[in-house]
């Protein structure tokens, strides 16, 4: 597989048809019409483009259109941008089985191709239910719409399978259609501007990059916590749960993102072989160990019983043993890493909304009386930004701060939201920010073990009140190593 090199993204004019399969649905218009409408303003998408929304409803393109507009309200621009940009729209109306629905698909790309001469590029982005994306697939393949002379580029959302299996099961029949080199899978963590700088700050400050190791580090916390229950997606967190929905991707790929080794060089390549390296050294859990190493939870009422309880959720089945709480324990055994714990958490109904790393370092000059630089925080949502605590001048005395970085809060309002900046990767054709399948391989493993050994025992739920930060076990997760959570409430 060869897979592009880093490209520099200038904000220059890029030609494409963009196929959104799902081009209906909450995804396409929540995040993905904004996301390109941003380019828009920003040049990046001018003339030379075309969005074919597809899906089940028969739609005009004026309806389509207006359904575009509508995504988007938040913007604070003139009306008569935003049509022009909604003219570039058109709809079909198409079944996933039907072949003669992509007969018709193709005809149209190639007709909006040479309307926008759009340099017979495409961009074929899968917002649909995951259970449709090898179909698609494979009448993409056999009803022939890719392309010669320009690219084809696949887009697939998560979750990509539910386990091993699965996975491996999605993305043969991917794989037959669309080379790995071709194949961008979202983990829209990895477009958030927090997650992006890390590579930055690590790569561009040596005594941080060499002080990321098992000799300096103590222990590194990621936690993505939500204030917030299932909401209306109950049905759909039935068939995944915290372990699937946020460990098994975002969690791990934040991992991947601080704990990678220093690649030889910035390209997708060089960057995909050090964090496949570092995912492949993950220390599969046997059944004993999952018991000792891994928490989950189910989220009850909150203590004045005015939440609902996870059971209690529309589409949750009464009964429902879904975790919506999961902490663990993870370990490496590669040079760098052996030896030093991963602590991960993910839970719903936490007391804030809070996604972070915290690195916890060593406190060999205890020793001396002075205070060790203890942590450094990433702190990704809901405020960018990062911290350190480093000891004043009057060390003796060990007067610690914190160095808060951006000091001004607007600093990142102009950042490129996820969705955009992962847009103008695809256009680009530069991998860096997508997750490839040695890596999910390595990771379902991981996940798998963890999953199998809960799926035949019988857990104690609901364990924790909705406003709380879980289960007690998480802390004794940590304590048992003489460590505790950064983030406590
Ligand atoms: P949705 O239910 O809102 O939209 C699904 C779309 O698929 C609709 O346009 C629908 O018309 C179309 N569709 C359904 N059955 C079809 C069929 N037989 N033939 C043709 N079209 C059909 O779903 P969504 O929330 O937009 O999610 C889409 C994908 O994105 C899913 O894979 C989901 O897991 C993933 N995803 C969504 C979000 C999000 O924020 N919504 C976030 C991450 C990942």
């Amino acid at each position: 597989m060869t897979l592009s090199k880093g490209v520099w993204k200038m904000a220059t004019e890029k030609s494409a048809v963009f196929i959104i399969f799902g081009g209906s649905g909450d995804l396409a218009h929540r995040k993905l019409y904004p996301a390109l409408y941003r380019l828009y303003q920003a040049g990046m998408l001018k003339d030379h483009f075309a969005v074919i929304g597809t899906a089940r409803r028969p739609w005009s393109d004026e309806y389509f259109r207006e359904t575009v507009i509508t995504s988007l309200e938040d913007f604070d621009d003139d009306k008569e941008k935003m049509t022009a940009f909604a003219q570039h729209f058109f709809y079909q109306s198409h079944n996933v089985n039907d072949s003669e629905h992509y007969i018709a698909l193709k005809e149209l790309a190639a007709k909006l191709d040479d309307k926008f001469d759009a340099g017979h590029n495409r961009v074929y982005y899968m917002a649909i239910a995951p259970r449709f994306f090898g179909t698609v697939a494979e009448h993409i393949k056999s009803e022939g719409l890719k392309t010669d002379g320009g690219y084809n580029r696949l887009v697939i959302e998560k979750p990509f399978g539910r386990d091993l299996a699965s996975a491996t099961e999605l993305n043969d029949s991917l794989s037959r259609v669309f080379p790995e080199d071709e194949v961008y899978r979202i983990d829209h963590y990895l477009g958030k501007k927090m997650i992006q700088e890390i590579s930055n700050i690590r790569m561009k400050n040596p005594t941080f990059e060499e002080a990321l190791n098992s000799k300096y580090v103590s222990n590194i916390q990621v936690t993505l916590g939500e204030s917030l229950g299932v909401e209306d997606r109950g049905g759909y967190y039935e068939t995944s749960g915290a372990l699937r929905d946020m460990v098994q991707n975002h969690i791990m790929q934040i991992i991947g993102s601080i704990a990678m080794d220093k690649p030889e060089e910035l390209s997708a390549e060089a960057v995909h072989k050090v964090k496949t390296d570092l995912f492949a050294s993950l220390k599969v859990l046997q059944p004993e160990e999952v018991k000792t190493e891994f928490v989950r939870g189910q989220y009850d009422t909150d203590n004045l019983g005015d939440q609902k309880a996870y059971r209690d959720e529309d589409n949750v089945d009464e009964n429902s043993n879904i975790e919506t709480y999961v902490a663990g324990r993870i370990e490496f055994s590669d040079d760098r890493w052996n030896g030093t714990p991963f602590y991960v958490r993910s839970g719903k109904r936490m007391p804030a909304k809070s996604s972070r790393i915290d690195i916890v370092f060593n406190d060999k000059v205890k020793d001396l009386g002075i205070k060790p630089n203890t942590t450094v925080s990433f702190l990704i949502e809901p405020e960018d930004g990062h911290s350190i605590l480093i000891n004043g001048i009057d060390y003796l005395e060990a007067n610690q701060d914190f160095l808060k970085f951006p000091e001004d809060k607007t600093y990142f309002d102009n950042a490129r939201e996820a969705y955009e900046s992962l847009i103008i990767d695809i256009l680009a054709g530069d991998h860096v920010h997508f997750t490839l399948w040695d890596e999910l391989q390595s990771t379902w493993k991981y996940i798998d073990a963890v999953r199998e050994q809960w799926d035949v025992e019988e857990p104690d739920f609901p364990n924790y009140l909705s406003g709380t930060m879980g289960p007690e076990a998480a802390d004794t997760l940590l304590e048992r190593d003489g460590n505790s959570w950064v983030w406590d409430d």
